[in-house]
């Protein structure tokens, strides 16, 4: 079976895929694959670069994500741009992998961290789509401490996603993060019986 996992930022999605993963679920992280696709020689790269600039390279030739995430976290425009050049090369990519696990683990659980899943209209994709959630106003709390941002940027961040909110309503299972890390491990432990996994 696949699975999305997906949430806002900071709504615990690291967290609660950690957790499956320690149960025996296959992971296929899409920050990662984010992160692949813009490596030196990699056409999305040379897209991104064309697009923004040269001074979002560094002098290696790699991808200079903090300026990047400067220009774009200031225009939603340059965002959704940015965007255009990397979900179609990222999603690519994650549908392989997840075949790959697939395969080898035909009983197993294959589960897609995809923080942009219902943003980019990936549902359809997975059998279900599991939301890990908190509120937004602790979304922002735990981006501030993670990031060491300060109030106004953490909001900000928050409020480019969609509401979190209307993702928990349109998941399938959903995973309340917001209380302590055994309370979310014991609902993950119940979701993964819930499936008849080992
Ligand atoms: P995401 O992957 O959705 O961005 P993370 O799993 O990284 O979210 O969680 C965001 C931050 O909140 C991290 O610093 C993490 O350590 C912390 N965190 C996650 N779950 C909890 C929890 N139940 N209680 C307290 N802090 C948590």
């Amino acid at each position: 079976m696949r699975i999305g996992l997906t949430g806002g930022i900071a709504s615990g999605k690291s967290t609660v895929a950690r957790l499956l993963v320690e149960l025996g679920a296959y992971l296929v992280d899409a920050d990662e694959v984010a992160r692949e696709v813009v490596l030196p020689g990699e056409p999305a790269l040379a897209a991104v670069a064309s697009r923004f600039g040269q001074a979002v390279l560094r002098e290696d030739g790699s991808l200079d994500r903090k300026k990047l995430g400067g220009i774009v976290f200031q225009d939603r425009a340059a965002l959704q741009e940015l965007e255009a050049i990397l979900h179609p090369a990222i999603r690519q990519e994650m549908q392989k992998r997840m075949r790959a696990e697939d395969e080898q683990h035909p009983n197993g659980l294959v589960v897609a961290d995809v923080p942009l899943l219902y943003e980019t209209k990936q549902e359809k994709l997975y059998e279900g789509i599991l939301v890990s959630y908190v509120p937004a106003y602790m979304q922002a709390e735990r981006l501030m401490q993670r990031e060491a941002m300060g109030h106004e940027e953490a909001e900000r961040r928050v409020a480019l996603q969609m509401d979190i909110e209307e993702k928990r309503k349109h998941a399938d299972w959903v995973i309340d993060n917001s209380g302590s890390l055994e309370e979310t491990r014991s609902q993950v432990l119940a979701f993964w019986k819930s499936q008849g996994l080992p």
